[in-house]
C-alpha cells in the first residue's frame, strides 16, 4: 500500500481496479456471470456465514459492480459502498437498515421531485413517513426530528432550484440527535463535494447523472462513511441487535464500520433485490475516468451560460449558485468551493406560454428529462419532472411554473449561447 493519498483524477482512474487476475485485462471486465463456483463445501459454508468473503451470486455482489462501488467508495472517501439499479433504489436502500414501521425521516422540501414523490407517498406502504422542511431553518429542522426519527436527508445542490445545502449544519444537529445525515450527491459530485468530509454518515448517488456522464445507464450508489456508532442507542436495533433475517448476526458490534455495507449486501440487496448490472457498471466506470475534466468544464460553461442570462433583458431571473448576485454565493464558495454545479433554472418574461414556446424553439439543447449528460438538456419542471407536486411543493422545490431547467452540457459553449438566443428570439416572436 502506499500511503501518500491519491488525487481526485489517479483515483477517479484507478481505484477499484487492478489488471484482471485471471488475465491480465488493464480494463476491468464485464464479469457477465450470474455465479461462482465454490471451491469446496466448506467455502460455500463460510461465504454464506460471511466468514470468508468473496463471489455467490450476482443478485449480492459481482466483481464489476463491485470495482464501481469501490471507486465511488474511494472518490467519496467512505469506509463502503454498493451498487443499485437506480438512483431511487439507492435512497430505499440507505433507508432500509434504519428504517421500521413508524418510523420517520426527516427530509429537504427542496428534493429532486422523483424523490418527493418516493418520500411522499411510496414509503407510506412500508409504514415509513417523511416530515419535509426547510434545511435553510435549521431550528425547523431540529424540531422535526422526533424519537422515531432515523435519519435526516438533503441534496448537497438541489435540483432543480440550484440551492446549496449547508451540510456542516445538518451534520451537527444529526450528530446531536444520534441520527445520520444521508446526503443525495447527485449533482454536485465527489469532485465538487465531498459530504463525508462536512460530517454525512451516507452519500447516494444516481450514477444515471455525471458519474456516467452520457445519458446511457440507470444506476445508483450508496456509499457509507464507517464512522456512525449504530449501537450508541437503540435506534437502529437491525445494525446493534442480533439480526433474525440474517440468523442472528449483530452487524454492527461483529463488523464495525462495515456494518451498514454488509448488512445492505446481505439482506438488502439479497431481499429487496435493487441490484447494479455488470453492464451498466462497466459503463459508469467509462464515465467515471473523465469525471473531474467533465466537471470542470460543465462548471466553467455553466458559468458563462448563466453570466450571459443574467444579463439579457428578456430574463426575469436565474437561479444559479455560481452568480454572485445568488443568495447561495457565498455558501456555495464553501460546500462547493471548485463550482456550483452545472444544473440551474431560469425564468423568461412572459411566463409559462413562453418557456412552453422556448423547449419548442432549441435545436442544440435536448428536451429530455435527465440532466447530467455531456449533452446541454432542457426541460420544463412544472410540467414534468415535478408533475405530481402541487403548485406550492413546486415553487418551494424551486419548479415553479414560470421557470425551466438547463442541464448544461460541455459543447462548446459559445455554441449554447447562440442555441439560447435563437430559441428566445423565437419564443417571443
Ligand atoms: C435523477 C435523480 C435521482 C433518481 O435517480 P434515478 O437513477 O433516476 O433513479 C435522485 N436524486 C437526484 C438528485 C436525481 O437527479
Amino acid at each position: 500500500m502506499n500511503d501518500t493519498p491519491q488525487g481526485f483524477d489517479t483515483l477517479a482512474i484507478h481505484a477499484g481496479a487492478a489488471p484482471d487476475p485471471a488475465t491480465g485485462a488493464r480494463q476491468i471486465p464485464i464479469y457477465q456471470t450470474t455465479a461462482y463456483v465454490f471451491r469446496d463445501a466448506d467455502h460455500a459454508a463460510k461465504l454464506f456465514n460471511l466468514q470468508e468473503i468473496g463471489y455467490i451470486y450476482s443478485r449480492l455482489t459481482n466483481p464489476t459492480v463491485s470495482a464501481l462501488a469501490a471507486r465511488v467508495c474511494a472518490l467519496e472517501g467512505g469506509a463502503g459502498a454498493i451498487g443499485c439499479s437506480s438512483g431511487h433504489a439507492a435512497q430505499i436502500m440507505a433507508l432500509f437498515p434504519l428504517m421500521g414501521p413508524g418510523k420517520n425521516i426527516v427530509a429537504s422540501s427542496r428534493l429532486y421531485g422523483g424523490t418527493i414523490t418516493q418520500f411522499s407517498q411510496t414509503i407510506k406502504r412500508f409504514g415509513w413517513s417523511a416530515k419535509f422542511v426547510d434545511t435553510d431553518d435549521l431550528g425547523a429542522v431540529a424540531k422535526a426530528c422526533d424519537r422515531n426519527t432515523r435519519a435526516i436527508f438533503c441534496e448537497t445542490i438541489a435540483n432543480p432550484g440550484g440551492y446549496v445545502t449547508d451540510i456542516p449544519a445538518l451534520a451537527r444537529i444529526a450528530d446531536k440527535k444520534g441520527i445520520p445525515l444521508i446526503v443525495d450527491n447527485t449533482t454536485a459530485t465527489p469532485y465538487l463535494c465531498r459530504p463525508i468530509e462536512m460530517g454525512a454518515t451516507l452519500v447516494v448517488h444516481s450514477a444515471t447523472k455525471y458519474l456516467t456522464g452520457n445519458g446511457t445507464v440507470t444506476g445508483g450508489i450508496v456509499v457509507d462513511s464507517g464512522k456512525f456508532n449504530w449501537s450508541a442507542s437503540d435506534k437502529f436495533p437491525s445494525l446493534s441487535q442480533p439480526e433474525p433475517a440474517y440468523h442472528g448476526l449483530t452487524f454492527h458490534p461483529t463488523l464495525g464500520g462495515m456494518a451498514f455495507t454488509f448488512h445492505s449486501i446481505a439482506i438488502g440487496l439479497r431481499d429487496l433485490g435493487m441490484t447494479m448490472n455488470p453492464q451498466g457498471a462497466h459503463y459508469t466506470l467509462m464515465g467515471i475516468e473523465t469525471l473531474g475534466l467533465r466537471m470542470q468544464r460543465h462548471v466553467e460553461n455553466a458559468v458563462k451560460v448563466a453570466q450571459w442570462l443574467e444579463q439579457d433583458p428578456r430574463v426575469e431571473f436565474v437561479t444559479y449558485a455560481g452568480l454572485k448576485s445568488n443568495p447561495y454565493n457565498k455558501r456555495a464558495k464553501k460546500i462547493v468551493p471548485k463550482g456550483a454545479g452545472a444544473l440551474f433554472t431560469f425564468a423568461m418574461k412572459g411566463g409559462y406560454e413562453t418557456c412552453v414556446k422556448l423547449i419548442d424553439n432549441v435545436k442544440l439543447f435536448s428536451h429530455v428529462a435527465n440532466l447530467g449528460d455531456t449533452r446541454s438538456l432542457i426541460i420544463h419542471s412544472a410540467s414534468t419532472t415535478h408533475r405530481q407536486l402541487t403548485e406550492e411543493q413546486q415553487v418551494k422545490a424551486g419548479a415553479a411554473p414560470n421557470v425551466v431547467r438547463l442541464s448544461i452540457g460541455i459543447e462548446d459553449v459559445a455554441d449554447i449561447i447562440a442555441d439560447l438566443d435563437q430559441a428566445m428570439t423565437a419564443a417571443l416572436a
